[in-house]
Parts: C-alpha cells; sequence; structure tokens
C-alpha cells in the first residue's frame, strides 16, 4: 500500500555525476534535497571508462570545480594516473585527463553526500512521476513510497529504459549489471516527456595477471601533475602505469568476418552513437585502409587487477570477442572478467 514518505525542495532522480552535482549544488543553496539511486554501491560510477577529463570534458570538469562542485576534488583524491593530452597540438586542445580508481571515487562521492547538510541520499527506484493538483510534482518508488518536490532534476544517464547487446542477445538493462529504469521510461513517456534513444559501448574488462606486459610500451603520467581542482588542496599522484598496444590484419580479418553477427551492423541498433566512444567494428569499417587501431591498457583501481582495453568497445558476440582479443600483442592468453557490450537508452531532452 502507498504511503506518504517524505516532502523536499528539490528531487533528483539519479546519483551519477550529473545528479550527485546536481543535489549539491541545490543543497549547498539551502533548499531540502531528496537524491534517489537504484544501487547505493555504485554511486558515481564510471560504466566505461575509469577516468576523467579528456578532450573538452577535461575543460568541463574544471568549469564544475569553478562553480563549487565536486568532481574535481574527487578525481584529485583517486588519481591512479594523470596526463596532458594533445601536448603537441595547440593550447586550445590540451587536455587534462586522469585514470581513476572507479571503486574508491564512488565511495569518495557516497561519503561527501552522507555528510552534505540538508541532502538525503536514498536506495529506491523511482517507477512513476505525476504532478498533484497544487502543482508540486511526486515520485512514487517500486516501494510505494510517495516522495514529493517543488522540482525534480531526472539525472538518470543510461538506465531509462535501457537494452544491453551483445551480438544475438539482448535484453533489458542497465549499466554494469544494473537493472533498468522501465518503469520510469514508461512515466516519462504519459507524461509527454520528449526523449530521444542513445547508443553507447564499452570494452571488455580483462585480469591483469593474464596480460604479458612484457613486449608492450609502458606509458607513465606526467612528472608534475595538474590538480583538477583549483583549490589544490589535493595534490594527485601518480600510482600506476598504462600500456599500449594494437590490433593488425587478424584482428580485423575475424572482425569482417562476423560483422554480421554485430547488432550495430544488423540493424537491431538504431541509436546514434556518441562520437568519442566507437566500436572496434565501427573503426575497422569506417577506416578500412587502416591496419591497427592502438589499445590503451589501463588500470581500473589499485585493489583490483582488472584492466580496461580502451579502444576495443565492442557489441560482437562473447566467441568473437574472445577470438579477436587473443590476435593482440600481449592479450594472446587474456582472460575476460566482463564481457564488452553496447546499450542504447533512451535520455530526456526537454520537460514541461
Ligand atoms: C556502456 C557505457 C559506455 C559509456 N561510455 C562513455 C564514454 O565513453 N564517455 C562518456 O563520457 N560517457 C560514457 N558513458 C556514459 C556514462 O554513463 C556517463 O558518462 C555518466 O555515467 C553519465 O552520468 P550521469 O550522471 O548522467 O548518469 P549515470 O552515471 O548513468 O547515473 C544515473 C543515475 O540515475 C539513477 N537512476 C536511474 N533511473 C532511476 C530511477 N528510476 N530511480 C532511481 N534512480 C535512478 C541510477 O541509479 C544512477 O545513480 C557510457 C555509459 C555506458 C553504460
Amino acid at each position: 500500500m502507498q504511503y506518504f514518505a517524505k516532502s523536499y525542495d528539490v528531487i533528483v532522480i539519479g546519483a551519477g555525476h550529473a545528479g550527485i552535482e546536481a543535489g549539491l549544488a541545490a543543497a549547498r543553496l539551502g533548499a531540502q534535497v531528496g537524491v534517489f539511486t537504484i544501487n547505493m554501491d555504485w554511486v558515481g560510477n564510471m560504466p566505461c571508462n575509469p577516468s576523467i577529463g579528456g578532450t573538452s570534458k577535461g575543460h568541463l570538469v574544471r568549469e564544475i570545480d569553478a562553480l563549487g562542485g565536486e568532481m574535481g576534488k574527487a578525481a584529485d583524491a583517486n588519481t591512479l594516473q594523470s596526463r596532458i593530452l594533445n601536448l603537441g597540438k595547440g593550447p586550445a586542445v590540451h587536455s587534462l585527463r586522469a585514470q581513476i580508481d572507479r571503486r574508491r571515487y564512488s565511495e569518495y562521492m557516497k561519503h561527501v553526500m552522507e555528510l552534505q547538510d540538508g541532502l538525503e541520499i536514498v536506495q529506491a527506484e523511482v517507477v512513476d512521476l505525476t504532478r498533484t493538483g497544487d502543482g508540486r510534482w511526486q515520485c512514487l518508488t517500486r516501494l510505494e513510497a510517495v516522495y514529493q518536490a517543488d522540482c525534480v532534476i531526472l539525472a538518470t544517464g543510461t538506465f531509462l529504459g535501457g537494452r544491453i547487446y551483445v551480438g544475438d542477445v539482448s535484453y533489458d538493462g542497465g549499466p554494469d549489471g544494473m537493472f533498468a529504469a522501465t518503469a520510469l521510461a514508461a512515466s516519462l513517456k504519459r507524461l509527454g516527456v520528449p526523449t530521444r534513444r542513445f547508443k553507447t559501448g564499452t570494452p571488455a574488462r580483462v585480469n591483469r595477471k593474464s596480460v604479458d606486459f612484457s613486449n608492450l610500451e609502458r606509458q607513465d603520467g606526467d612528472p608534475h601533475i595538474v590538480p583538477f581542482s583549483f583549490d589544490g588542496e589535493i595534490q594527485p599522484q601518480n600510482k600506476l602505469p598504462c600500456y599500449i598496444t594494437y590490433t593488425n590484419s587478424e584482428t580485423k580479418r575475424i572482425i569482417l568476418e562476423n560483422l554480421h553477427r554485430s547488432p550495430l551492423f544488423s540493424g537491431k541498433i538504431d541509436g546514434k552513437g556518441p562520437r568519442y566512444c566507437p566500436s572496434i567494428e565501427d573503426k575497422i569499417v569506417r577506416f578500412s585502409e587502416k591496419e591497427r587501431h592502438q589499445i590503451f591498457i589501463e588500470p581500473c583501481g589499485e585493489h583490483t587487477e582488472e584492466m580496461y582495453l580502451q579502444g576495443m568497445s565492442s557489441s560482437l558476440p562473447e566467441d568473437v570477442q574472445l577470438k579477436l582479443l587473443r590476435t593482440v600483442p600481449g592479450l594472446e592468453h587474456v582472460q575476460v572478467m566482463r564481457t564488452a557490450y553496447a546499450s542504447t537508452a533512451p535520455a530526456p531532452i526537454s520537460a514541461r
């Protein structure tokens, strides 16, 4: 049976990077804020690359910091390796990018939110959003609690009606094995909130002990690290290296032979892909003249052996993924801990 749980000034649905900053900013301006998340253990999750910054995104993080946000400080406190990219090009494109300990980053952000006056963080799935007679917003959770607020901020990331694709297999799902917010997606549709479906994807994660680093190029961080935060309270440290390897003609052959099994090419996926994370099969087709593509092998954290294969995002079936990974120098005997996947999710593009 539904029960009335609480009234806030502002409700933020989502405790990802957007929801965290929205919730903290509203609370720091004096509002009473409730922030809702599907999974309390993955606040500020990095479902793809365990890194912060890079071209254009690095500028955004520093702008958030200048406005009193938390992301820059959290990144500085949890850096594994930091570099300024594009130093060979003009200053407009110099980009600060840091490899981040994703588990520690998440714990750091959760703790900041727990300590923030005026903010409550709640693990509950919002399944319905309605307008009350007096013009307030009402959120109903899966466990039938009713929360009201003057304003609701949707920061639902890739969970809203999310769908996962690996070859011929597809199912409803959010990132990292979490469930998709299907009920809220339907509720927004009823409210007439327009959405646009986006496509994204992520590479496999592999066990460090199964990678042969002996012939790979090692990449260390910059000797002098520029922090993201202008406060300069935390001086980030380089703790772990990354490594570089390349695909080759055999990788290309396997991908081209199996393109028909990729949902990207069979027409199963219709969403637009963000320009910054094309899949390896997409790159092989679009840049067919290239014989090899660069792959960065990056650490996911200080206390895990999981490594991220930047540049190898894929939606090919699991058996094909294994075959193509094992053509790459250093990955001949690789053990995959998490299979690469593509996902699509509708994102709200405006609300009344
Ligand atoms: C496979 C994959 C690859 C990606 N690749 C990249 C990339 O290369 N570069 C990049 O910048 N971004 C990438 N992204 C996007 C990435 O998700 C975002 O960069 C970042 O996580 C977005 O932050 P966010 O705050 O908007 O949403 P998210 O981090 O997705 O957070 C959404 C939050 O909303 C909550 N939520 C959703 N629905 C409900 C509900 N009904 N009730 C309660 N809580 C709810 C979730 O629990 C979560 O806390 C990728 C995402 C995925 C899944």
